[in-house]
């Protein structure tokens, strides 16, 4: 009698301490949505790890953001042509890591794409395309070789006046790499950091199956073709369809090829999955610029990453180790 009452105890004991429960908040942050979810034992610990990760991610949208005057971001770009500036350790090695892209992916990637953004805007104020000469003139100020690192003083300078730098492909990537760290850090068993279609996952669902991420087909938003499993990594899609501007006809989208200085053309949408949110992301804009057999060919060379792209025909085209039922 006594025996059943302990195991009857016991099991109780278990179901109490892994009652485990999903839970969600939906915030705006760097300008995107952000949907945070996290697996927790109660709503009183889950508001904890939601408001960690949200002041992680403002923490890193003041360091990087380039609109907000006060971050050293800006100070970079105010000193383009002038001076080195020195910035705090993280947002150095941020560069350092982005120009790496910039190297792996031959200029496809490139943080001081930011200048072309005085001449394209996608925020509906373009009203006329603008002329070979602008474009040519933009071109001229971009290029990461000309952001020089000392990593002895810890400066970055712009070497040329008319630089900037910005993030924007990159930034919620970082941000999501790092809002996951530090909620497994504080013993967040499992959750999801989506920056607007910038996930990244870590642990498995409390009934123990696997997260999944449904890719839509973004000529018909409402097909899901592929349902993944994600285990501990991250998936980004680029290729926004609200972001662009139109002209006869034709339209350009936010993704700027650095050497031409015109948007990306011939892709409408990439999906990369490697293991870090940031890495993923970096990836998808530069495979946007590198088109699909480039891209593709430099995807099936790194370890751990696969794509799919979608192309403006809508046919889909993916990386060597992707398997996924098309329909
Ligand atoms: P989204 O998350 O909006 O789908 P991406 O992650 O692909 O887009 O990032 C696109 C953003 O990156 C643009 O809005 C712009 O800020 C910036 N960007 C555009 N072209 C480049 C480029 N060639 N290299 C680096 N950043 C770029
Ligand atoms: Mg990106």
């Amino acid at each position: 009698m006594g025996r059943l009452f302990l195991i009857t105890l016991f099991a109780s004991m278990v179901q109490v301490t892994s009652a485990q429960q999903v839970f969600h908040r939906t915030t705006l942050l760097m300008g995107s949505r952000f949907d945070l979810t996290v697996v927790a034992a109660n709503e009183e610990e889950a508001e904890v790890f939601l408001d960690t990760a949200i002041a992680e991610i403002t923490r890193i949208e003041r360091l990087i953001s380039s609109w907000d005057p006060n971050s050293q971001t800006s100070a970079i770009n105010a000193n383009a042509g002038i001076k080195p500036i020195k910035v705090n350790k993280e947002l150095f090695d941020l560069i350092t890591r982005s120009i790496a892209v910039s190297e792996l992916t031959d200029g496809a990637f490139d943080i001081s794409y930011a200048s072309m953004d005085r001449i394209w805007k996608f925020d509906g104020s373009m009203i006329q395309m603008p002329t070979a000469e602008e474009v040519k003139a933009s071109v001229e100020m971009v290029g990461f070789e000309k952001i020089i690192l000392d990593s002895g003083k810890q400066t970055v300078f712009l070497s040329q006046k008319g630089m900037k730098i910005g993030f924007g492909a990159i930034g919620k990537g970082y941000a999501a790499d790092k809002a996951k760290q530090l909620l497994m850090g504080k013993g967040a068993i499992a959750g999801i950091i989506n920056a607007s279609g910038d996930m990244n996952t870590w642990g498995k669902k409390p009934d123990g199956s696997d997260w999944k991420v449904a890719i839509t087909n973004p000529m018909n938003k409402n097909i899901a073709f592929a349902e993944l499993p994600l285990k501990q990594g991250a998936v980004v899609t680029s290729g926004d369809y609200e972001k662009f501007v139109e002209f006869d006809k034709v339209r350009y989208s936010h993704i700027i090829n650095p050497q031409t200085g015109y948007p990306a053309t011939g892709i409408i949408s990439v999906t990369v999955f490697a293991p870090s949110a940031e890495l993923t992301d970096a990836l998808a804009t530069s495979v946007f610029v590198m088109g699909k057999e480039v891209g593709i060919d430099r995807i099936n060379q790194l370890p751990n990453v696969a794509c799919i792209i979608i192309d403006d025909q809508g046919n889909i085209h993916k990386s060597e180790h992707i398997k996924i039922n098309e329909e």
